[in-house]
């Protein structure tokens, strides 16, 4: 007989059917067991009788978390012990057979129990038996589904996704990288990518015209409350367009995203503040909110509420009084606007960049820019932003290189999919929506990393420990 899930039974009423599962909860009622029987669609009921005496004996035996498996019929629930709060509420599983395929230790918390009151040290580290629970694999099943919303979207709109690699050169974005050692090439690191800006770029020059990902990020920086070290961000280039065509393509897609949600989630229901999105001049922004991530949702309380706002008309530069030098505010290859081009050699401050930032609910959750595609310009802000000749070459003369040859005007944008999930699924935060997400001390708890390693790896990587 084949497996059926556990949502499938409401359909074979009457019908013998086969069941894989863990148990979710045993109880003894008088004569008569039951168990809750879960699989990754969910729980359904089953009736252990004591007129089949074997099978009652090792209904007895079962403890939590075991896995079985149960053959049985479907029968109709009498009306007063319909559960409408289980999908399967209307049905149970009078057992005939039952095979115990695994036991289990009893789990170091409650499987069954909802609240996150749990220490999440405690659950990060047994995170295989958090996703057990209903909350967080529903998540990440949302989580797939969002992202598959995305692929289809994007595909229809002639984008390919693409990968770039993740050993690579150091591609800055304001953070620290990650930095591998090459064994082959002893005293050389590649670094992670921080965000695949500089490929998406060289896609843009190798005539691709419409790229995505669903890029891994790794940023190594302080951690500060809900980064990540590692994280996912839905990366877009394309060519020959303008800040609206970026814009609104993303505008459309999240609307889609969260017509879609309501649909994958039926407990979850969203309003839109505006739509289509605001649109808020930086310096506005910061004038009237005194912040370029203002919350602008009517009522500041209400998750379901969602205020997603466009930042527009950044500055490309601020004064970094510490270093003495100019910072981008986006990052280096954004463009200045065509009609402050000559402020730059003047007054860098007052020239206004191709900048867009997302904003939903006082979060960030994306930014991206009309990208600079002339060697010339892009020298120039490299050397405002205090590097010299010889670092330029170093770090970017790959890049320079490719503008002279034929760049095409383009530009790009990035959402990160944490933070854009952790807020339309009403999450504190983005540990809750990722597989296996590190401490705030970047931890991960599970495998126990970072750790030491052999010395006969550093030996072979020419490396040694200077503490
Ligand atoms: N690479 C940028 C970031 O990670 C996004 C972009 O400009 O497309 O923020």
């Amino acid at each position: 007989m084949k497996r059926i899930l556990t949502n499938q039974t409401i359909e074979k009423c009457g019908e013998e059917v086969k069941l894989s599962g863990w148990v979710h909860v045993r109880r003894n009622h008088g004569k008569i067991i039951f168990i809750d029987l879960r699989d990754k669609k969910g729980l359904i009921q089953v009736v252990f009788l004591p007129e089949n005496n074997i099978l009652y004996k090792l209904a007895n035996s079962l403890r939590s978390e075991w896995v079985v498996e149960v053959i049985g019929k479907v029968n109709k629930r009498p009306g007063k012990m319909v559960n409408d709060k289980m999908i399967t509420g209307e049905v149970e599983i009078k057992a005939k057979e039952l095979k115990i395929l695994n036991r289990a230790k009893t789990p170091p918390f409650e499987i069954a129990e909802e609240g996150k009151e749990i220490n999440e040290e405690l659950r990060l580290k047994y995170r295989y038996l958090d996703l057990r629970r209903q909350k967080l694999k529903n998540n990440i099943f949302i989580r797939h589904k969002v992202i598959r919303t995305i692929r289809r979207y994007m595909d229809k709109k002639g984008f390919i996704e693409a990968e770039t690699p993740i050993l690579t050169k150091s591609t800055p974005e304001g953070a620290r990288d990650f930095l591998v050692p090459s064994r082959l090439h002893p005293g050389e690191f590649y670094a992670l990518p921080q965000a695949p800006q500089q490929l998406k770029q060289l896609l843009m020059v190798a005539g691709i015209e419409k790229y995505f990902q669903i890029a891994r990020c790794f940023r190594d920086e302080d951690l500060r409350g809900d980064r990540q070290p590692e994280f996912t961000q839905f990366d877009v280039e394309m060519s020959f367009i303008k800040q609206s065509d970026v814009m609104n393509l993303i505008e459309k897609l999240l609307l889609k995203i969260v017509k879609d949600l309501i649909v994958f989630d039926k407990t979850l229901s969203k309003k839109l503040t505006f739509n289509p999105f605001l649109k808020l001049d930086y310096n506005e922004a910061i004038k009237k909110y005194g912040t370029d991530k203002p919350d602008l949702r009517k009522d500041k309380k209400n998750p379901d509420e969602l205020a997603f706002a466009w930042i527009v008309n950044w500055p490309l530069f601020e004064w970094n009084n510490e270093e003495k030098r100019y910072d981008s505010c986006h990052h280096v290859f954004t463009s200045p606007r065509k009609e402050d081009l000559n402020l730059l050699d003047t007054e860098p401050l007052k020239v206004r960049s191709l900048q867009y930032d997302l904003v939903l609910n006082g979060t960030e959750i994306g930014g991206g820019s009309i990208r600079i595609h002339k060697r010339m310009i892009q020298e120039k802000i490299f050397k405002l932003v205090g590097l010299k000749k010889e670092e330029i070459e170093e770090k970017f003369g790959h890049l320079l290189r490719a503008f002279e040859y034929g760049a095409p005007p383009h530009g790009g944008i990035a959402l990160g999919i944490d933070r854009l999930l952790m807020l339309l699924l009403n999450e504190k935060s983005i540990r809750e929506v990722i597989l296996f997400p590190k401490t705030g001390d970047g931890k991960d708890l599970l495998m126990e990393a970072p750790s030491k390693v052999d010395p006969e790896q550093l030996k072979e990587l020419n490396i040694k420990i200077s503490s």
